[in-house]
């Protein structure tokens, strides 16, 4: 078995990591961040991500994963090194690959032999080449000339089902012109290639781009199915019906077309904004691409105003949102719509009574703008105690079922706004309450 090292432990090098040693392979995760490494040697998951702690316990206990700050170490012991770190977005929406470079360059200072690279970070097209020679520069600097390859290894987990995603993946995606490489690649992932799960081998741009253009395709979908939504508003139709029987169609596909307050995350924003901007740096516009970014910002605004022009001015009115990470069972706010309409109804002069299952730490450094106009509560019905209206903005699974008689109780006046279409509106009805779905016509 391959011994690998993951530099980046953040949400995919830490999923990717346990779960690799769970195939069987020796990991040894690496980060720069002391703290991180800390929690994760006692056994702490830094971050929200159901069933990782047992898959990091169980692979910890046996021996096949450990973690280290010590990327020298790990580097030098390792036959793969995985690159997962962060690609955030720069102001003209490229991926900012200051990480990606600093890994690569110090992957370069320390190999002595032979080392597949791979890169796992959401990337450009192109980037592998420039790992390829941010490594041949470093390696030139010690007077040598050390054999690898770098391969493009894209990553398709969600946030919330990562270990599941990544032990179940729809496809593995597999850039690289070496043989030599093709073939350790498909030694660390066994199990998943004898379990015939599609292994797809492609050259290092169709590797990088396939990434791109899945996020992508998946942004406009949600998208669409919100204009869609939008105009169900207008015209009468009721689109949870139109979605669902859209999605019976075979060749369109029942998932992502779930109207709601715009899709954010770690994702699909940057993502979308990376591969415009490839697009324009290559004169070949991605009309549909930049539509959708801009089309999203709106609906996360939208989502905001509408609660303004149904309740009027909301200056001094209390607002619940339930719901405030991008998505259910994560606690990652990058680009949450709950940032949007949080900021906007705060600006509005309204109170808010925010809660979230796992969110709540991140909330209050990503609120800290609006933090005079906000009370942190304890759970779903202290956040509700008081308020004019609910809204809940995020679907977790603990907000699908409420108590809609005390909802009713503990509010001061009558409003609920379901930004994720979660209750039917009769229900909300005959709890006494006003029903404002999306997409519903509310009427
Ligand atoms: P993250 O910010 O959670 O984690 C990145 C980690 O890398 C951080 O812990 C940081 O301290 C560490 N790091 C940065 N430079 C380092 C270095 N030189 N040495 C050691 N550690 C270093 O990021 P993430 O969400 O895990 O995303 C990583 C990449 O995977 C991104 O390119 C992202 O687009 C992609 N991706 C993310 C997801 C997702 O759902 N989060 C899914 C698929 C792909």
């Amino acid at each position: 078995m391959a011994k690998i090292a993951v530099i980046g432990t953040g949400y995919v090098g830490s999923v990717s990591g346990a779960c690799l040693a769970d195939f069987g392979n020796h990991v040894i995760c690496v980060d720069n961040n002391n703290e991180k490494i800390e929690m994760l040697k006692k056994g702490i998951i830094p971050i929200y991500e159901p069933g990782l702690d047992a898959v990091v316990a169980r692979n910890t206990a046996c021996g096949r994963l450990s973690f280290t700050a010590d990327t020298q170490t790990a580097v030098k012991e390792s036959d793969v090194v995985f690159i997962a770190v962060g690609t955030p977005p720069t102001c003209d929406g490229s991926a900012d690959l200051v990480y990606v470079e600093a890994a690569a360059r110090q992957i370069g200072s320390i190999i002595e032999k032979y080392t597949v690279i791979v890169n796992k970070s959401t990337v450009p097209v192109g980037t592998g080449r420039k790992v390829t020679n941010w490594i041949s520069e470093e390696t030139a600097k010690r007077g040598l000339s050390v054999g690898f390859d770098v391969v493009s290894n894209p990553e398709f987990l969600r946030e919330g089902a990562a270990v599941y995603d990544f032990t179940h993946p729809d496809r593995i995606v597999i850039g690289s012109e070496s043989e030599r490489a093709r073939n350790i690649m498909k030694d660390v992932y066994r199990s998943l290639y004898l379990n015939e799960t599609p292994y797809i081998e492609t050259n290092l741009e169709s590797a990088e781009m396939i990434k791109y253009a899945s996020n992508a395709f998946l942004a406009v979908k949600i998208t669409f199915i919100n204009e869609i939504a939008n105009l169900c508003e207008k015209t009468g139709a009721n689109v949870q019906d139109v979605a669902r029987a859209m999605g019976k169609d075979g060749r369109i596909g029942s998932k992502f077309l779930h109207p709601g307050p715009g899709y954010g995350g770690s994702c699909f924003p940057k993502d979308t904004k990376a591969l415009a901007k490839i697009g324009r740096d290559n004169n070949e516009i991605q009309n549909i691409v930049e539509t959708t970014i801009n089309t999203n910002e709106n609906q996360k605004l939208r989502a905001a105003k509408n609660i303004e022009s149904v309740m009027g001015s909301l200056s001094g009115k209390t607002l619940c949102l339930l719901g405030l990470a991008f998505k259910p069972n994560t606690d990652d706010m990058r680009e949450s719509p709950a940032i949007t309409i949080c900021e906007y109804l705060a600006n509005c002069g309204a109170v808010l009574r925010l809660y979230d299952p796992a969110a709540m730490k991140e909330a209050r450094w990503r609120l800290k703008t609006i933090e005079k106009s906000v009370y942190f509560a304890t759970d779903e019905y202290d956040a509700v105690r008081g308020a004019d209206a609910l809204v809940i903005v995020t679907e977790w699974n603990q907000f699908r079922n409420l108590d809609l008689y005390k909802v009713k109780n503990l509010l001061a006046s009558p409003y609920f706004f379901d930004l994720r279409n979660i209750y039917k509106k009769q229900e909300i009805l005959t709890a006494g309450l006003l029903y404002f779905g999306i997409g519903s016509g509310n009427k």
